[in-house]
């Protein structure tokens, strides 16, 4: 019965192009939260560490990122990530040969427990200065695994420089997923050229942010266009992020060795900001008018 077969493709080829049109912005924010955090095995599970480019390298789990920067003088550490995950991260460190103890510096994305929950302990293993943004210090002073207060031996404004053996990162202000997010950025030298690298602290619009009335964050939609603001005035040669999705770091890393860089991706940049940005004015829209509608 042929007819019914294209009878029944047709329909369901017009379902599923219905299916597209009506995704609420909802499940478009579930779809891009879940692209980023994984599973609760994704997060934990180690994933092969690997040189990005000059000094910089990958130590992170499955789907939330940590950032090595080897230095002659200790390293600089980028998310110590969920606490329980800790030996995992210092099994990527030592794979590449480095001495985990040798952590000087420890920074973070942003002040959720996915990236930054384990400061307390990779403090106490590496006796590390942890440095934050000031305006995520009162959410860091609430993270306490085990009821271990969480250390800050230094806090940072935009802006700010933090250097160790030769290397400078710059913390750049990106508020709005959290009131002190961080996107890091530094220059690694390759080949007898120098790379810009961006690390996007992360500007997710997750399930749940409130961005009208809200009455513990009133600024918050503000933030968001501030953070947006900064990372559209930057252009790195090298995108990164909090978690590999946003940077498409599974298919670069199959191409690892190659030449050029595969994470010499400027186009990427773009293609990671436009639509997060587009779903944040999205989500902004549809929250705005509902508080009209409700007479808010
Ligand atoms: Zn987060």
């Amino acid at each position: 019965m042929l007819w019914r077969r294209i009878a029944l493709g047709m329909v369901l080829t017009v379902l599923a192009a219905s299916d597209l049109a009506a995704q609420t912005i909802l499940e478009r924010q579930e779809a891009m939260f879940r692209r980023n955090v994984g599973t609760r095995e994704q997060q934990r599970a180690q994933f092969p560490p690997h040189r990005i480019a000059g000094n910089l390298y990958y130590v992170g789990s499955q789907s939330l990122s940590s950032f090595l920067v080897a230095t002659p003088e200790g390293h600089i550490l980028i998310n110590t990530n969920w606490e329980d995950a800790v030996p995992n991260l210092r099994k990527s460190v030592e794979d590449l040969g480095f001495d985990f103890e040798d952590i000087e510096i420890i920074l973070g994305s942003h002040a959720h427990g996915d990236h930054m929950q384990g400061d307390a302990l990779v403090k106490d293993l590496t006796g590390g200065q942890v440095m934050a943004m000031a305006q995520d210090v009162p959410l860091l002073e609430r993270m306490t695994p085990g009821d271990k207060p969480h250390p800050i031996d230094r806090v940072l404004q935009d802006g700010d420089e933090v250097t160790l053996g030769g290397t400078t990162l710059v913390a750049r202000l990106t508020p709005g997923h959290t009131p002190g997010c961080t996107t890091w950025t530094m220059t690694v030298e390759e080949g007898g050229e120098s790379y810009e690298v961006v690390i996007i602290g992360s500007m997710g619009s997750n399930p749940g942010f409130q961005f009208v009335n809200n009455p513990t964050n009133p600024t918050i939609a503000d933030q968001y266009k501030q953070g947006f603001a900064v990372l559209r005035s930057l252009s790195p040669d090298i995108p990164l992020a909090s978690h590999p999705a946003m940077y498409n770091m599974y298919e670069k890393y199959e191409r690892l060795g190659e030449t050029p860089n595969p994470f010499i991706d400027p186009v990427g940049y773009w293609a990671e900001i436009d639509p997060v940005e587009e779903l944040f004015l999205a989500v902004l829209a549809e929250q705005e008018r509902e508080a009209a509608a409700a007479g808010r």
